[in-house]
């Protein structure tokens, strides 16, 4: 696995880059107009620009040989091409399985030759996945250098597996799969494509187990594994084997919550198996993004309306994030036929966004709406939606409304600096199937979300063994750039705002009455984990709550991932009577915490 996209030879250009590269290291204070300027004023020979993946690796290279004082790594963050991949907090790396047959028929779902069902190979990610021949170590790692190219920390990554149906796929492929993704990442920054012990796409469990176990002490470590399938694939037996393969979150095709709309669509199951997969995934601790789609056959924006309002209604549903994908006609897919024959048509442009601002304006506060179109290169939409920038017409429509979005995205601090200010810890209270949820919110006296975490308090057995009589810790995220291990600097990743809300959870959890807290850590979240004081079992990580939480042995061992803020290890919680009372899918708020200054 070479470098070859992002190299530069040095010497051909050390002559018009010195000049340039001493510039900005002498910069006070550099800003990206600076940098624009500097760019102009020193072109490349052939009268061109050089690159920010050019300038990155050019001042990597001869920092230490120049004596230049300003970190690289602040250079690559002044540079950083589309600050918002990382903005969130951890770097996405998406990547796809290979093509195989889906035993669904969803009439809107493209079948191209040659791809897993329902990606085209024009997709800016399908098209990555496709020049490396779907193979999972050469797609993360050519992610990995193209986002460390462009400036972009890679330390925590999200994996994203996309590809149609998780579960449609034999086991052995799945096991191979991810144990390909972790040693990629594991390999970080040494990668290597010749490394292919496993390469015939099978792989045992105790290779998934050791790239698992390695991935802990990696540069490059996995915080968050997501597979995406269609509900009813989703079974009590399978939930020990996603946990096995370190998955964290789920992405479910609800697209629609009626079946009289879901037979018109071909997919193969009803609403009841939607309910019933979200409330097997969250009863064992997994993050639930689910997908909806509007203007299917046979729907109207009307009854979109109240399809939407049912995702949040329906205490069996309630997901924790959210991707609305409106039906689009793609070629290959059995909708052209009803196009064609005037069965289907799309909503013109102004009826969808006015449709789409009153769903976004529905969704409660603990709620992520993750996108609300799908990323299809718009000549190849046959009809239907083709502005990729669709969710700035909806929000802009919200605006003019004067009715902003409640949802998470909306709420989020990016890269804001925190020092001095103050965060809040709260909760909202809300009701599933499951039980109890507390959505826990550190947030700016002027509402920014900083962090959240999700804690299931269980009203029913729990469907695993591994998790009787425990509350569930779901989703710890903080915001900011995402954060290298070790370094302090204004953002949130690095005030102790994560401990606070494991400790806010810990104590609602404890005086719930429950006897340990459970968390679904991924494989390179669990040794941070352990210095809060959770002890690792085999398929989760577990706090002991009584007669101590545990938190207090944990106490001043974290210093490395989380070094700053006050911690307040028993934060005074609300009585029960200020959480009672009917619980709206908004949720009952309370502050948990005392606000905390950060430095
Ligand atoms: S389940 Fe998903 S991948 Fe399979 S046919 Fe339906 S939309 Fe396509």
């Amino acid at each position: 696995m070479g470098r070859a996209a992002y190299h530069l030879d040095l010497g051909r250009h050390a002559a018009r880059l010195l000049p340039l590269l001493e510039a900005l290291a002498a910069l006070e204070e550099p800003t990206r107009q600076q940098v624009a300027q500097l760019r102009r004023r020193h072109p490349r020979a052939d009268g061109g620009f050089f690159s920010s993946s050019q300038l990155i690796a050019a001042y990597r290279a001869l920092a230490p040989r120049q004596g230049w004082r300003r970190p690289a790594e602040e250079i690559a963050r002044l540079l950083r091409r589309r600050p918002v991949r990382t903005a969130s907090g951890v770097a996405v790396v998406a990547v796809l399985t290979r093509p195989h047959p889906c035993p669904g028929t969803c009439r809107f779902c493209p079948e191209p030759a040659g791809m897993p069902r329902s990606y085209l190979p024009e997709e800016p990610g399908a098209q990555r996945a496709v020049q490396q021949g779907f193979d999972p170590y050469r797609q993360v790692a050519i992610r990995l250098q193209a986002l460390a190219a462009n400036g972009h920390g890679v330390d925590k990554v999200e994996l994203s597996i996309l590809g149609g149906s998780w579960h449609a796929y034999p086991e052995a492929y799945r096991r191979w799969f991810v144990s390909r993704c972790l040693t990629a990442l594991n390999h970080w920054p040494q990668l290597c494509s010749a490394d292919h012990p496993t390469a015939d796409g099978r792989a045992g469990w105790g290779e998934v187990e050791e790239a698992l176990a390695s991935n802990d002490r990696a540069a490059s470590r996995c915080v968050g594994l997501t597979v995406e399938t269609r509900p009813d694939l989703v079974t009590a037996a399978g939930l020990a084997s996603l946990r096995r393969l370190g998955v964290t979150r789920v992405q479910l095709g609800y697209q629609s919550l009626d079946d009289g709309i879901l037979q018109l669509a071909s997919r193969g199951h009803t609403v009841v198996e939607s309910r019933r997969a979200t409330d097997l995934l969250r009863r064992a601790g997994f993050k639930i993004l689910a997908h909806w789609m509007p203007n299917l056959p046979g729907a109207t924006p009307d009854s979109d309306r109240a399809d939407f309002a049912r995702l949040f209604d329906d205490p069996w549903l309630r997901p924790d994030e959210l991707k609305i994908y409106p039906c689009t006609l793609l070629p290959g897919a059995a909708l052209v036929e009803d196009w064609r024959r005037g069965a289907w048509r799309p909503y013109p442009h102004d009826v969808l966004v006015e449709l789409l601002a009153d769903c976004l304006a529905a969704v409660p506060p603990w709620c992520r709406v993750a996108r609300v179109v799908r990323d299809v290169p718009a000549p190849l939409v046959l009809a239907g939606n083709r502005r990729g920038n669709l969710r700035q017409d909806v929000e802009r429509q919200l605006k003019e409304r004067g009715t902003p979005p409640r949802e998470i995205r909306a709420r989020e601090l990016r890269h804001a600096p925190l020092a001095g200010a103050d965060v809040v810890l709260s909760s909202r209270t809300y009701e599933t199937s499951a039980g109890r949820e507390e959505f826990l919110e550190a947030t700016t006296p002027s509402g920014w979300l900083v962090g959240f975490a999700r804690l299931t308090l269980p009203s029913r057995p729990a469907p695993l063994e591994q998790l009787q009589g425990a509350a569930l810790l779901r989703e710890v995220h903080v915001y900011g750039d995402v954060a290298t291990l070790g370094r302090r600097d204004g953002n949130a990743q690095h005030r102790g705002v994560g401990r606070q809300l494991v400790v806010g959870a810990a104590t609602l959890a404890r005086v719930a009455g429950y006897p340990r807290l459970a968390v679904i850590s991924a494989p390179g979240t669990r040794t941070y984990y352990r210095r809060l004081g959770f002890g690792d079992g085999a398929l989760y990580q577990y706090l002991h709550l009584a007669p101590t939480d545990g938190l207090d042995r944990g106490a001043g061992h974290d210093r490395q991932d989380q070094p700053h803020g006050e911690v307040c290890a028993h934060p005074p919680v609300l009585a029960a009577g200020d959480r009672g009372g009917p619980q709206r899918p908004g949720g009952q708020t309370g502050q948990i915490g005392r606000a905390v200054r950060l430095a």
